[in-house]
């Protein structure tokens, strides 16, 4: 897949349908943890801090199927979300979709726990501790261990930082915001409970000694952050969080936080410089 095939249909899918396909407000510019991040409850804050508003509607246009169809991108409907809506939500019904869309639009299930949650044998932040940030769902984490395993060979040292976390957790650090700052600012601030992409297991933080493990924007400035923004993607996994896409994907940028979604997924949205949800947009459901 050419990336100006794709840039293309997706500037001709918005002109046509007039409108972006994800409307987020931006609650401030900074967000409510510009400051380090160097814990999970802040690096929470950081992906979370901004609420989405006056959405619009996201159903697949005219424009952009046939756009899809010609540009060849297809993938089966099982890989889509499947949602009921629920208490004013969109629940996902099939969690354990490898490509599942977590989003302030989508929301995981209180009860989902992916079964298949194991260790990848990689250096973390926290050492050799028995974490439950330290687990990943089985695929994401061979698929991880592949990529530390290439980019130690490539003179790159990379630590994990946080992977998966239980509706639980989300919760508690969630209602911990609430009582240190307020309901209101809690909002702004941590993801509800059901809506961080960690809770599928997929999705990884990641630092290095240059940037003293932190998650911080000043990853992107380290060899390390270069690395990955660059080769992550022939391992299966994206960026989630690109610079310049905080109106698509409702989050600010976060050049630390990797989903997984497979190599072939990965390879378009790499090429076509796409968010997830950009890249639900041009393809077309077999
Ligand atoms: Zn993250």
């Amino acid at each position: 897949m050419k990336k100006k095939t794709i840039s293309f249909f997706l500037v001709m899918s918005v002109l046509l349908s007039g409108c972006q396909p994800f409307h987020f407000k931006m609650q401030n510019d900074e967000g409510p943890s510009a400051a380090a991040k160097d814990n999970d409850k802040t690096s929470s804050a950081a992906e979370d801090g901004i609420e989405m508003d006056d959405r619009e509607d996201i159903s697949v246009k005219d424009e952009t199927r046939q756009a899809s169809s010609e540009s060849g991108l297809s993938l089966p409907s099982d890989n889509f979300n499947t949602v009921i809506e629920a208490d004013g939500k969109r629940l996902i019904q099939n969690p354990d979709n490898i490509m599942a869309l977590v989003n302030k639009e989508f929301t995981l299930p209180e009860s989902y726990i992916p079964a298949d949650l194991v260790r990848p044998s990689i250096p973390f932040s926290f050492g050799d501790q028995q974490e439950e940030k330290a687990l990943l769902r089985n695929e994401a984490a061979m698929a991880l261990e592949k990529l530390f395993r290439e980019a130690g060979q490539a003179g790159i040292e990379l630590f994990a930082v946080s992977g998966y976390r239980s509706y639980n957790r989300q919760h508690a650090i969630f209602e911990a915001e609430v009582e240190q700052k307020g309901q209101a600012k809690a909002v702004e601030a941590v993801a509800n409970p059901g809506q961080s992409e960690h809770q599928t297991g997929l999705a990884i933080d990641i630092s290095s000694r240059s940037n003293q493990l932190l998650l911080t924007q000043q990853f992107e400035m380290t060899l390390e952050g270069k690395w990955l923004k660059e080769n992550a993607h022939k391992y299966g996994f994206i960026l989630r969080y690109p610079k310049g896409k905080e109106s698509v994907t409702g989050y600010k940028y976060e050049p630390w936080h990797f989903r997984y979604v497979g190599v072939e997924a990965a390879a378009v949205i790499f090429d076509g410089d796409l968010t997830l949800e950009e890249y639900f947009n041009i393809v077309e459901k077999i």
